[in-house]
């Protein structure tokens, strides 16, 4: 399989150059040339697989620069880190499928695929005998699972900024806790935006950038989709066993708009009406919502709202969706994001019924995310946290009768305690993971630092790996 940039200007390239490439070198994003097709034969044969074995038949349908063993074995290293054999449990409460994406090491589902990223780079790196310097900016969930995907692997160090005091408690201790000694976290005082700033200004510093082998871990990153991928076609094929193959209804709690984009993806590879919509659930931050309802792809301003994760307007996977709606024509992708970048805004009121074939959409209040806390824990006895809650919210307002609805639990509910604790108004029993991280004299390690663009990049420099 090749990968073309949605902005036209890259010669195709294999699998791996994709990865290692991350965002395209025109600026565009990376896609699989085709998207491949499941007929119904082979995907009924899929029914009794493992996961980590389904995860293999899809994965090698998009990739043909790895020999299959080495596959194999990364894709059973990634998922044995799960506290489950299932791996992605999919559960029936009430009227929906809960399919509990929050089993891997930092009980969120960004777990899923940075467990698989952090080995496909360790192997890359040592077929090319080379080194990498991971820099990101983490507002919490992205940072200790990118924390967690590349700790004490050799020939990797990851640098990774977040704002001082401004996480939840877990999510630091989640970063901070881990002390080897490929891991280096930066506490700024500042904000998340910050912390975004300055990593880009050092990206772009291009003789840097080359010379300490900086890599990214954002979710632009086409192996990090192409992981997500794989848990609809696991629960197209749970929910079909269940329910007699009926069309299956997702709902996604949308932020960066690579979650639901892969199940875009799932959508066009398996049999016509496998999946028949995708529910994109909002926050109060609805560029999306507001994309899929009139066509209204316009820049807000970000609010803070009990679901962080997804405290988002400028949506990075969001281009992609964008160059299938202009018929995969990389001119008229490059103009619309040149108009966005612009402007902050995308016309998209033509598209709306095209949009409207693949998507529904519902925005959650803060007052509607711990109703559905709350009256989902009264009801059915399952509690949840405040991503998911936003899912839910739309799945239940939006179910239609005879069709199930999988929705995608994003986060441990433990996670973000605070906010569960207040909507079901009693304690949460803390995931033992979770309750040693608290405890206290945990050794921990963290830089704090102005955020200053000079004093980071020396940092950088001072602990950065290079090769021998
Ligand atoms: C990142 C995240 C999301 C949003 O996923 P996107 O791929 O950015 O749309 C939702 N819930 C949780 C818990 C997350 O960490």
């Amino acid at each position: 399989m090749q990968y073309i940039s949605t902005r036209g200007g890259i010669d195709p390239v294999p699998f791996t150059k994709a990865v290692m490439m991350g965002l395209a070198d025109d600026g565009g994003l990376l896609l699989p040339r085709t998207i491949p097709r499941i007929g119904s034969d082979t995907f009924g044969q899929w029914k009794d697989l493992s996961y980590p074995k389904l995860a293999f038949e899809i994965m090698s349908r998009f990739i043909d620069d790895i020999p299959g063993t080495d596959l194999r074995d990364i894709i059973s290293r990634s998922y044995a880190t799960f506290d489950t054999e299932q791996v992605i449990p999919i559960i029936h409460q009430g009227p929906l499928h809960i399919m509990e994406l929050f089993h891997g090491p930092t009980l969120a589902f960004k777990d899923v695929a940075l467990q698989f990223l952090g080995n496909i780079f360790e192997y890359l790196l040592e077929k090319d005998d080379s080194v990498m310097n991971i820099l990101g900016a983490t507002s919490g969930d992205t940072g200790s699972a990118a924390i967690y995907g590349v700790r004490g692997k050799e020939r990797i160090n990851i640098f990774i900024l977040h704002p001082h005091k401004r996480v939840s408690k877990v999510q630091e201790k989640q970063m901070t806790t881990v002390t080897d000694s490929n891991v280096f976290n930066i506490a700024i005082r500042g904000t998340f935006d910050d912390g975004q700033a300055i990593v880009k200004a050092i990206f772009n510093d291009l003789d840097f950038k080359e010379k300490q082998h900086l890599g990214a871990i954002n979710s632009i990153n086409w192996a990090r989709v192409l992981a997500q991928v794989v848990y609809y076609v696991h629960a197209c094929l749970h929910i079909s066993s269940h329910e007699n193959d009926k069309a299956t209804d997702f709902s996604v709690p949308t932020g960066n708009f690579g979650d639901i984009f892969a199940g875009y993806i799932a959508k066009r590879m398996l049999p016509e009406g496998t999946i028949r919509k995708l529910m994109l659930a909002t926050n109060s931050n609805d560029i999306l919502s507001r994309m899929v309802s009139n066509g209204d792809y316009s820049l807000g301003d970000v609010v803070a709202t009990s679901s962080p994760s997804m405290d988002i307007q400028s949506a990075s996977n969001f281009e992609r969706y964008l160059y299938y709606l202009l018929d995969k024509e990389p001119n008229r992708t490059n103009q619309a994001m040149m108009q966005f970048a612009e402007t902050g805004e995308i016309n998209l009121t033509d598209f709306k019924d095209q949009i409207q074939r693949d998507f529904i959409t519902e925005k959650a209040t803060e007052e509607d995310v711990s109703t559905c806390i709350r009256d989902f824990y009264k009801q059915y006895g399952y509690i949840m946290d405040p991503h998911t809650a936003v899912g839910v919210h739309c799945a239940l307002k939006h179910q239609e009768k005879g069709i199930p609805v999988c929705c995608l639990a994003t986060a441990h509910p433990g996670k973000f305690g605070d906010t569960v604790e207040a909507a079901i108004e009693k304690p949460l029993e803390l995931p033992d993971s979770i309750a040693v991280l608290m405890e206290e004299n945990r050794e921990s390690r963290c830089e704090l630092m102005d955020a200053d663009r000079n004093d980071i990049q020396e940092f950088v420099k001072k602990h950065s790996k290079h090769n021998c």
